[in-house]
């Protein structure tokens, strides 16, 4: 679903992804683990191509990333992004949220768009939230929020980076609980965190990235269990 070949970037002299080979087929959740730096949040944005590479090659299920036009809204719908600040509109209800992009870039039918809008809202569990503003929500509402608004747009990949750092640490647990649920409802996901519970519990396979490289990648019984790289020691060591 998700193929990255010999991906480079750099801003200005900084070398922020190197030689990055990639693939995730679908169904399949990556969590991405590694210092602060390291270019995770990075890889997450040249994967919706909100940040151009320098070279190699992006394919999001078969489709090579186009440079710009027409084709990148489509990838773009393509490909949902949840970052760590909402992001929602703060002068619009939740459910209008929701449905903006559905209306706007798939030119669905309003009542269709609605529709399809409860019933995500209802699924992350905030249906009695649809007419309120973002501000009277929770963090953790309004990020349940940000991820219905991101499935509106049927996504066949959704990137996380870092979903649940801006929030107090009784929320947490609610927003990855729906998360949860997204990848064993089978999407294909590439989730940036330092929720190690949800690492071990979601991930199909966990790369730690440091100084624009993957250097581990492996599954989550052995990421946490086997010996590893000295880098990846004490950078559990660090956030458990
Ligand atoms: P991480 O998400 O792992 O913390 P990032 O991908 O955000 O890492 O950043 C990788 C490196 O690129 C960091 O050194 C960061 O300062 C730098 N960087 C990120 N975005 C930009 C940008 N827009 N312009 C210049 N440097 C950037
Ligand atoms: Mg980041």
């Amino acid at each position: 679903m998700i193929s990255m070949r010999e991906v480079e970037k750099h801003y200005g002299d900084l070398h922020v992804l190197r030689s990055i080979n990639l693939d995730v087929p679908a169904r399949q959740v990556a969590v991405v683990v590694g210092p602060s730096g390291s270019g995770k949040s990075t890889l997450c944005r040249t994967i919706n191509r909100l940040e151009p590479i320098d070279s190699g090659e992006i394919h999001v299920d078969g489709q090579r990333l186009p440079d710009e036009g027409r084709d990148l809204a489509r990838l773009r719908a393509d490909v949902g992004m949840v970052f760590q600040s909402f992001n929602l509109f703060g002068h619009h209800t939740v459910l209008d949220n929701v449905t903006l992009a559905p209306l706007k870039v798939r030119r669905s039918a309003r009542a269709a768009a609605r529709e399809e809008a409860m019933e995500l809202l209802a699924r992350v569990g905030i249906a009695d939230k649809a007419d309120r503003f973002p501000a009277e929500l929770s963090g953790g509402q309004q990020q349940r929020a940000a991820i219905a608004r991101s499935l509106a747009m049927r996504p066949k990949v959704m990137l996380f980076d870092e979903p649940t750092s801006a929030l107090d640490p009784e929320m947490v647990g609610e927003v990855l609980d729906v998360m949860t649920s997204l990848a064993e409802e089978g999407m294909t996901m590439v989730v940036v965190t330092h929720e190690m519970g949800f690492a071990r519990c979601a991930a199909d396979r966990v790369l730690f990235m440091d100084g624009g490289r993957i250097v581990e990648d492996a599954p989550p019984e052995e990421f946490f269990g086997s010996p590893r790289g000295e880098r990846a020691t004490s950078f559990l060591a660090s956030i458990l």
